[in-house]
């Protein structure tokens, strides 16, 4: 990915932020494992690194540990057996591990990459990762979603300086880990509809440049839908660097907007109640993409409608109990003053049909989206994430209170339309 070249179309955007990053090199590629040693050499990496990975991943990058010896690295490996949620005490313990070591390397991808990325910022080491599979977007980020006391908060984390993913091995991963990732670009269709609500409504920053690259990139892996699931190593070489981006663009505008929306709280939600009842959550991005295919249905249905406005007035105790007793001071302190006390009924109505205007530009219809995600092999449904119809309509009528955010969701709560009426829970 030639970042240097996005980093100059980027120069004195008009949107007036200037648009950063700090990562040195993103090698996505044919024979890539082979050349990781000479790859973080390159990037000045230090020499003394703890690699931390779990069976499969390992695995999958056979050998990567010689490899690095090889190459004048000195490696301590840290090896799990299968690391599935990110908290707050794994980080301290990959912390402690890293006393004696200047950088950490991650090999593999989701909570691998999370709880490394925050103990790499709080312990001050470098960071790079080595990906193993395609399967979700937090790659080039800059926060972690890390667990405490059961509630999955967004943290700060470093921005790894270094990524390398050889295509081969990305292309072997299971299928399922493919069709997850896809499933999280997916969720950038609806994460761009919230970012311009957002814009709209309470004039939050939002930059059209980054937009259009992140438009760009959802054009480009839904021509290869139906690719996805193949053994096909420029297909997972694509979804890759498209998962690298979007996680790069999140860092270029300094905000989750371009990644990130309601179908985001959803899939954190669903994860945070399944997390309570000591449930192993599925795959990050296969959640996103569920999520996703909820609000294009309720997104589309909604903005037709000719509403009545009034400010939101929930019954809170109903909401803390759709979170749960150990998560309700999370959603208390994300809703001191809830962020719809900065809209007007008045000016929402007024701006009801711009908004319409967004869905439309930015959604597919929600028949496409079935179609683009049931040829990658996307879950669509919530049977397939393990949830079943109560959960699902918890977190489609509550998510909107998770963060102190306004998404499109959160914004119909102010209108009389009830979202379980517009939606179908299968
Ligand atoms: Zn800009
Ligand atoms: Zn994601």
């Amino acid at each position: 990915m030639d970042i240097s070249a996005i980093l100059k179309n980027l120069e004195s955007c008009p949107c007036g932020r200037p648009h950063t990053v700090n990562i040195k090199a993103v090698e996505i590629g044919e024979g890539m494992l082979a050349r990781t040693a000479e790859i973080l050499r390159d990037a000045g990496f230090p020499r003394k690194i703890l690699a931390v990975a779990d069976k499969n991943t390992l695995a999958a990058a056979a050998g990567i540990v010689k490899i690095l010896e090889n190459g004048g690295f000195s490696v301590k490996l840290k090896l799990y057996d299968n690391l599935r949620e990110p908290t707050v005490e794994r980080v301290n313990e990959i912390g402690g591990l890293a006393n004696d070591v200047e950088g950490i390397l991650s090999v593999g991808t989701g909570t691998l990459n999370d709880i490394c990325r925050r103990a790499a910022l709080l312990y001050d080491r470098e960071f790079a990762i080595f990906a193993t599979a395609p399967s979700m977007d937090g790659f080039a980020s800059g926060t972690s979603p890390i667990i405490e006391n059961g509630f999955k908060a967004t943290l700060p984390a470093r921005q790894p300086s270094v990524i390398i993913a050889d295509t081969a091995i990305l292309a072997a991963s299971p299928a399922a880990l493919k069709s997850a990732g896809f499933g999280d670009i997916i969720g950038k269709f609806t994460a761009l509809v919230d970012w311009r609500v957002a814009h709209l409504t309470v004039g939050e920053y939002y930059c059209e440049s980054i937009a259009d690259l992140v438009r760009e990139a959802l054009r480009k892996i839904c021509s290869m839908a139906h690719r996805v699931t193949a053994e096909d190593a420029e297909t997972a070489g694509t979804i890759m660097e498209v998962l690298v981006f979007t996680g790069l663009a999140m860092k270029l505008a300094e905000a989750s907007r371009p990644a990130s929306g309601a179908e985001h709280m959803i899939s954190h939600m669903i994860g945070m109640r399944q997390l309570a009842d000591g449930k192993i959550s599925d795959f990050h991005g296969k959640k996103v993409g569920v999520a996703t295919v909820t609000l294009c249905e309720l997104y589309h249905k909604a903005v037709v409608l000719e509403p009545s406005f009034a400010p939101d007035r929930p019954d809170w105790n109903k909401i803390y109990a759709a979170y749960g007793e150990s998560i309700k001071e999370n959603i208390i302190r994300e809703n001191s003053p809830p962020i719809t006390d900065r809209l007007a009924p008045a000016t929402l109505s007024s701006q009801w049909k711009e908004i319409g205007k967004i869905v439309r530009e930015e959604l597919p219809t929600h028949a496409e989206l079935l179609d683009i995600m049931r040829s990658a092999g996307a879950a669509t449904t919530y049977a397939e994430i393990g949830t079943d119809e109560a959960l699902a309509r918890d977190c489609i009528i509550y998510h909107p209170y998770m963060r102190d955010k306004i998404v499109l969701s959160r914004v119909l709560r102010m209108t009389d339309i009830e979202p379980m009426k517009l939606v179908r829970i299968v």
